[in-house]
């Protein structure tokens, strides 16, 4: 039957929330939605209803088939039922993202911290070292750039504890191309719907409101009001394979219905009909652009000589670029790490203490792997005891790191040689697994043991030195079944969902 948890009235009450943290209403949380997961005549209409839902909302992808056209499409893969969250670790993950906002900003504008922290990266890891070789140059010829807009994806998962409570962690931040903030905009709606058809319509109103799409168009449209050109358009740089246009779309269609114009080029199209006049304002096929969207660039696959060198033209361009490539390296693995140092958070926002001590909290251990004693120290504890950590590489995406046995196998093969400072080491988060559906196209219903990571979308504006915006807009929930380790929507190994909280 019901899992015990407090009826509350509104969503404005569940802040209050002072037991989420207890065994059990930990185990509560894992057994939401047992009356009706086993029922399969009940699953299965909800199952088809939901599908359709998602498609009439346009929760969609294009297939793996045709990734560049919209001839035939499909729904984005997501859970039949939402997923239990915290309240409290809920808004802890919205009250911390100013914060980051604040801590990203500050890391793009310190050339020497990113210089320190990613001396030794550059050294081994080709990707970074080319990366940054444009953020030096362009800075030796004078920014351009005056109007900053970041956008950038906090993601966390909830870590158990020995006590058997959970603790907000942080996997990572996404500072370039962070995704499904369109798409998402329009899992709330099929959720609601599915809870309705099941006879949940109380429970319904746990599911928080959420419009990441608009908040994301928002600041673009700030950045490029900053800007000052009434004709110039906004670019999103897209990718040569398209799969998640739809995702693009939702934020475009934003700025379209605010009568800003938006075009779609890749690195290709910027070689060749891109050029910068005397001011370095950037034109492409004879259009001004206020401002670049990146939705692409942001892994080695992304880049062959000519686009590098539209890469660069971009970044020495006037145009606003979300991100710049400070702002790009500010979101590396290995910047993550060097946070984690004691004093680090308070010499990058001197004055900003309590910002300080709400990003700290949701710190999770992270170890260099830099040569010397510490490093030496934190391989062999890893190579002792790999299933209590991950092995991270400088790269996005997902799928990328190392765990258990062959976390150890590398590590073991690497230990002494330089390759291995391209890593990081990190504590591995243990979130407490719960039962859903993953509905997928082509793949038959089953009851999977799942876990979720929570996404936050930041988004600021800054003019010279002045923060213009700075706010949270919106989140993201992903689950996947427990026997992945790593992998994204995109990876074809999460799917999308929707909080709700308890
Ligand atoms: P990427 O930039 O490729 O997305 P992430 O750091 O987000 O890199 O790692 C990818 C995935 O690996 C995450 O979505 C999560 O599922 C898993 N993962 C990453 N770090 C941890 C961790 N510390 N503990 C447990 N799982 C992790
Ligand atoms: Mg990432
Ligand atoms: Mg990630």
């Amino acid at each position: 039957g019901k899992v015990g948890l407090c009826v509350r009235k509104g969503w404005e009450t569940w802040g209050q929330a002072g037991d989420f943290c207890s065994v059990s209403s930990v185990l509560a949380m894992a057994a939401l939605w047992e009356d009706v997961l086993y029922n399969e005549l009940v699953i299965r209409e909800a199952a088809s209803l939901a599908v359709d839902a998602a498609l009439l909302g346009g929760m969609l992808m294009r297939t793996e088939e045709e990734p560049n056209a919209s001839d035939v499409v499909n729904y984005a893969p997501f859970t039949l039922l939402p997923s239990a969250v915290p309240s409290a670790l809920f808004e802890q993950a919205y009250a911390v993202q100013q914060d980051f906002n604040l801590l990203v900003d500050a890391i793009s504008q310190n050339k020497e911290f990113l210089e320190c922290t990613l001396a030794n990266t550059i050294k081994v890891d080709d990707f970074t070292a080319r990366l940054f070789r444009i953020y030096t140059q362009v800075l030796e010829e004078g920014l351009a750039q005056s109007v900053f807009l970041g956008i950038n994806r906090s993601d966390y998962m909830f870590d158990r504890g020995a006590d058997g409570t959970l603790a907000l962690k942080q996997i990572e931040i996404n500072t370039i191309a962070a995704s499904f903030g369109g798409l998402t905009s329009r899992t709330l709606a099929v959720h609601r719907q599915v809870l309705k058809t099941l006879g949940k319509s109380e429970e319904a109103s746990h599911l928080p409101p959420n419009n990441p799409s608009k908040g994301l168009a928002l600041g673009i449209a700030k950045a490029w009001e900053l800007y000052g050109s009434q004709s110039a358009v906004v670019m999103f740089l897209v990718e040569e394979v398209q799969r998640n246009i739809f995702d693009q779309r939702c934020v475009e269609n934003e700025l379209w219905n605010r009568n800003i114009r938006v075009i779609r080029k890749q690195f290709r199209d910027v070689f060749e009909q891109g050029s910068l006049d005397d001011a370095r304002r950037l034109y492409i096929d004879g259009q001004e652009v206020a401002v670049v969207y990146y939705r692409e660039g942001y892994v080695p696959q992304n880049y062959n000589l000519q686009n590098w060198e539209a890469r660069l033209l971009l970044e020495r361009s006037r145009a606003v670029k979300c991100p710049d490539i400070a702002t790009q390296l500010a979101g590396t693995k290995k910047v993550q790490q060097e946070l984690s140092r004691p004093g680090t958070l308070e010499r990058l926002l001197p004055g900003h203490a309590e910002s300080v001590a709400r990003i700290r909290a949701t710190f999770a251990g992270l170890y260099s792997l830099d040569l010397g004693e510490e490093g030496d120290k934190m391989a062999a504890t890893a190579i002792a005891d790999p299933d209590w950590f991950v092995l991270k590489p400088q790269r996005e995406g997902g799928g990328n790191n190392l765990y258990g046995e062959e976390l150890r196998q590398v590590l073991e093969k690497i230990k002494d040689s330089p390759e291995r400072t391209s890593y990081i080491l990190m504590d591995k988060i243990k979130p407490q697994p719960s039962k859903n559906y993953l509905l997928r196209a082509h793949t038959p219903l089953k009851v999977s043991e799942c876990i979720s990571e929570l996404g936050i979308f930041g988004v600021y504006v800054r003019q010279g030195k002045e923060m213009v915006m700075n706010k949270s807009a919106g989140h993201l929930l992903r689950t996947k079944a427990v026997e992945h380790a790593d992998g994204g929507v995109a990876a074809g190994v999460a799917v999308l969902d929707t909080p709700y909280l308890v």
